[in-house]
């Protein structure tokens, strides 16, 4: 394999106060609203420092929300004082990280303020036990963390379920006027809401055994799954 070279953040404006921040494949993104600031997972952490980029772009206090603890969405947490994700998150964030009084919990339907601006917390589990998207109502945004991509959705391992994932894709197919667009951690960027169906037809579909196996662009322990659209390492 060749030797991949780390690139460092780059930050990309989205409007006058949004904007994500990539990290060689993962986006973490930031909201700027008058009295604080939601920053949206913090990358790989080994390409610079999110809070240095975050300082740059706002001086109000951030609130670190986690959608999941997959190593690439919790590299920087430690540079902040608390990292605030969904409790059922916690154990599988504790194989990596240590315990400690920084990590709060974040329920279902908790809202976060950040002054003229409002994120509702919505529980997706699949992906991972505590996977969140978090809802933006006024701008309509819907951020999907892992969950809703048009990249293939990480499906193996001890902490997925797929069950889990088509319940929340039908969860999400309920909510669906209620946003206009998808903000993903990783590929094409934003995404339109019409993958949250692409993505549940493709997940009934692999849990009914219908789909070919393909082989993954990478090694990883997995088999590429793909339909309409839709595709899964599983
Ligand atoms: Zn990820």
């Amino acid at each position: 394999m060749s030797e991949q070279k780390q690139q460092p953040l780059q930050v990309v404006k989205i409007n006058e106060n949004t904007y994500r921040i990539e990290d060689n494949g993962v986006r973490s993104l930031l909201f700027i609203g008058t009295e604080k600031a939601l920053l949206v997972d913090t990358g790989f952490g080994a390409s610079g420092s999110m809070k240095e980029e975050v300082e740059a772009l706002t001086d109000k206090p951030v609130v670190l929300v986690n959608t999941h603890a997959d190593g690439d969405h919790i590299g920087c947490n430690t540079q902040f004082e608390t990292a605030y994700m969904h409790p059922a998150e916690m154990p599988y964030y504790y194989t990596t990280a240590k315990p400690d009084a920084s990590v709060c919990p974040l329920w279902e339907g908790d809202v976060i303020d950040i002054g003229g601006r409002s994120f509702e917390v919505i529980l997706i589990p699949g992906h991972t036990p505590g996977s969140i998207a978090i809802l933006d109502r006024e701008g309509r945004i819907l951020i999907s963390g892992d969950s809703v991509s048009e990249t293939p959705v990480f499906m193996f391992g001890e902490v997925r379920s797929l069950n889990a994932y088509i319940a929340s894709m039908e969860k999400l197919m309920k909510m669906q006027d209620m946003f206009d667009e998808i903000y993903p951690s990783h590929g094409p960027f934003p995404v339109a809401p019409a993958q949250i169906e692409k993505a549940h037809a493709a997940a009934i579909k692999l849990a009914a055994d219908e789909l070919e196996p393909q082989e993954p662009p990478f090694p990883i322990p997995a088999k590429m799954f793909s339909s309409d659209g839709a595709s899964f390492f599983f």
